[in-house]
């Protein structure tokens, strides 16, 4: 497997924002309640039809306005098209049989119904490349579109057909490739993998979960980012942090690795959580989209809660390199929770953004 792939040139690296500080979400937000049944993952849709696809760009609409009122910087669908994640870029795919699910343990953690792969994967057509067109009608901002990480799908299926998780990755890696190339000539500024399984597998990772991921994003000139975290707030998740020690370490073991990629932007969960902040050291030179906000309690973060985590992070992360950002999705949580943390992530990052550009000035009137 091709894990040495050629170093992409520098200068085509456009940057993305050219605010301090640039604040965006770690992927999903809530969908509102005449679309889906509220505060569930894996809801099922309350409309049909052109109904839904309707719904869903009202949908769109509306999730980008919270950004905006919130003042988050590079903005996202919040997943308003997808029913989750990971399955919903999956049942766009040949080879999957989505008739016979069968039960499988994701992530070692949890059981979940799954699909089965049967036959050769490959990509039918776009999965999401209308609604990022949508979506890049709607603002001039930049964009964040995610996607699942090769890895992780691998992870949240049964495999009757390659029986080999490397080698059904490498599959799906290409199978992402493509539509990421189609997202980027849509628009979409920052494309992202979204690998929790990442958190897991340590030795997978290392062996050929980065080369997979790698391969997604193959020949790409947009930015790429890799979301690394510990889940969703729903209980597997929150029990199996319990089990994890007083010090998650787990980055530790992967970052070396990831460090070493071509991946541009690595968005982690870094608030309340138990990650000693100086793991982040080991990515030293990567954009860091830094987890500052909770998405495990309805507990709405204060402007200084969000600014403390930002403060430390920014002893291991240049601060042209941070991207402040939330610890994971926040589709399990009420719209009003999300709200009030879009704009504590907000207003958290501009107490920061504000003491960086005093220090600067300080800094520059000494040296006058
Ligand atoms: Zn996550």
């Amino acid at each position: 497997m091709n894990t040495s792939l050629p170093k992409k040139p520098l200068p085509s690296k456009t940057l993305v924002s050219k605010t301090l500080l640039p604040t965006s979400t770690a992927g999903s937000l809530p969908k509102p309640s005449w679309l889906a049944e509220p505060e569930t993952l894996w809801s099922p849709w309350k409309l049909q039809g052109e109904e839904l696809t309707s719904g869903q760009q009202d949908a769109l609409r509306i999730t980008l306005q919270e950004q905006q009122n919130a003042g988050i910087d590079i903005v996202s669908d919040g997943e308003q098209t997808r029913q989750h994640f990971v399955t919903t870029f999956i049942e766009n795919l040949s080879g999957v049989d989505f008739e016979n699910k069968k039960t499988v343990r994701i992530r070692d953690r949890y059981d979940a119904s799954v699909p089965g792969v049967v036959g050769p994967i490959s990509r039918r057509k776009s999965v999401f490349v209308e609604d990022a067109k949508f979506l890049r009608q709607q603002t001039d901002q930049p964009i964040k579109w995610a996607l699942p990480g090769p890895m992780t799908m691998a992870d949240t299926l049964y495999d009757d057909y390659y029986q080999d998780r490397e080698k059904l990755a490498w599959e799906f890696a290409k199978a992402l490739n493509e539509e990421a190339k189609e997202l980027e000539a849509a628009g979409v500024d920052i494309i992202q993998f979204d690998e929790p399984a990442f958190n897991v597998f340590l030795d997978e990772v290392n062996d050929w979960g980065i080369a997979a991921l790698e391969r997604a994003i193959e020949g790409l000139t947009c930015e790429t980012a890799v979301h690394i975290c510990y889940g969703y707030g729903i209980k597997a998740n929150t029990d199996w942090k319990k089990t994890l020690g007083a010090e998650w370490r787990h980055y530790e073991q992967t970052f070396p690795a990831i460090q070493k990629s071509n991946i541009d932007i690595i968005s982690l969960e870094c608030h309340n959580g138990r990650v000693p902040f100086e793991v982040l050291e080991m990515i030293r030179g990567k954009k860091v989209m830094v987890g500052a906000i909770d998405v495990a309690t309805d507990t709405i973060e204060t402007p200084e809660e969000v600014a403390t985590t930002l403060r430390e992070a920014l002893k291991y992360v240049d601060a042209d390199k941070l991207y402040p950002c939330t610890n994971c999705g926040m589709a399990p949580l009420s719209r009003e929770v999300a709200r009030g943390k879009l704009r504590a992530l907000s207003a958290g990052a501009e107490l920061v953004r504000e003491e960086l550009v005093r220090t600067k000035k300080e800094q520059e009137d000494h040296a006058a």
